[in-house]
């Protein structure tokens, strides 16, 4: 495998925005797709555990570390032509982003600031503001380790959906390369803004469209106010953003969670999710649980500006961590029966 970096014995903590986890038997750096298939290959062919990583921003690693071959992708590649966009999958997704606007194109820019790399995007269907990433893909180029070849997935064949997809559901089949989005040309305005607050914010109605470095630099804005834009020097940031997905309950489930929560007096928020299933918030879960923004008194605490950021204030272990997000999972389900889920990626732990 001529071209990729190998490190024995690497530290995986560096490598993570939540800077957790032990160290990898061993660590390949590849930076062309071939490089990628290559060495995902041998792996396989020796029957040796894989993990690929991109910005190591949705993962929470053991302390023990992994014991197999870490794939870092640092694959490089940003491809414009009118409004088709193709990205290398270690392009990092916030500059590719920044790119986008930059060229006056709409379609992605509400997904301003959001770590980690573009071919992690259609993973968990990357999301925030009234965007993900789905409306906007056209296909995904990956190499399919059961085939054994490269495939070209078409939208329909990714079943995206709420922070979810085929790549998710299937996690050691496909090591994505690129990722081919349709943009919009907007006439330099943005796609229509559809997060009540980001509306608030610009001072629109939902629906309405704004200007396009606007709208992308008020979500950053909102971002950054939140620990949700990296910064090292923040620890509010040493985060894997969200950590917990906002439950999808079903009828059943969502009566049972009203009838919780009017004994208490409250008002949930709520909004209609596919097949009659109703999406209820994490954050506000956590907060009325008795969970406020910085609870912990240990290495690791809720973020001081987000309840649903768990993070390193320096000194934490996975073990600190989890044990936060133990308590706060155990929290909720105490107070409102309602069962949170780990939006990041576990590589050798459990909640
Ligand atoms: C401060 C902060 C804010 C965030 N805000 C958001 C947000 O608003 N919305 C949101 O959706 N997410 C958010 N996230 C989560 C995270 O940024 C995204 O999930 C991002 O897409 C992860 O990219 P990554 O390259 O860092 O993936 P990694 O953490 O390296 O990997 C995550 C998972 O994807 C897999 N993976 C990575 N690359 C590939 C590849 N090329 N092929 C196949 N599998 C791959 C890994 O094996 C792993 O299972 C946030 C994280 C942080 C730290």
């Amino acid at each position: 495998m001529e071209g990729v970096h190998v490190t024995e014995n690497a530290p995986l903590a560096p490598l993570t925005t939540l800077r957790l986890g032990g160290p990898a038997r061993r660590l390949l750096t590849a930076q062309s797709d071939d490089e990628v298939v290559a060495a995902v290959r041998a792996a396989d062919a020796a029957g040796e555990p894989l993990l690929v990583i991109g910005g190591g921003s949705n993962l929470v690693i053991g302390d023990a570390g992994f014991d197999g071959t870490v794939l870092r992708i640092a694959t490089t590649g940003f491809t414009l032509e009118g409004t088709a966009l193709e990205l290398a999958a270690g392009e990092v997704w916030s500059e590719a982003v920044a790119r986008t606007v930059d060229a006056g194109l709409a379609g992605i820019e509400f997904l301003a600031g959001i770590p980690g790399s573009a071919g992690a995007t259609p993973v968990q269907n990357v999301g925030a503001y009234g965007q993900e990433v789905a409306q906007r893909v056209t296909e995904v180029v990956a190499y399919d380790r059961t085939a054994g070849e490269l495939v070209t997935l078409a939208n329909a064949d990714c079943a995206f959906s709420y922070r979810h997809s085929r790549f998710k559901a299937e996690p050691d089949r496909y090591v994505v390369l690129r990722v081919r989005f349709a943009l919009e040309e907007a006439a330099g305005l943005s796609s229509p803004v559809q997060y009540a607050e980001v509306a608030r914010t610009l001072g629109v109605a939902a629906g309405e469209r704004v200007d396009l470095r606007t709208a992308f630099e008020t979500v950053l804005r909102l971002r950054a106010g939140k620990g949700m834009v990296l910064d090292p020097a923040d620890h509010d940031t040493w985060s894997a953003g969200s950590f917990f997905t906002n439950p999808v309950l079903s009828p059943e489930q969502f009566a049972a969670f009203l009838a919780q929560v009017d004994e208490r007096r409250l008002e949930a928020p709520a909004w209609p999710a596919p097949d009659g299933h109703t999406k209820t918030s994490a954050a506000w879960l956590i907060d009325r649980a008795g969970f406020t923004k910085g609870y912990g008194s240990g290495p690791a605490t809720l973020s001081t500006k987000h309840t649903l950021a768990l993070t390193n204030r320096g000194r934490a272990s996975t073990e600190d961590l989890l044990a936060l997000a133990r308590e706060v999972r155990d929290g909720v389900r105490a107070a409102f029966g309602v069962e949170l889920v780990n939006e990041p990626v576990m590589v050798g732990v459990r909640l």
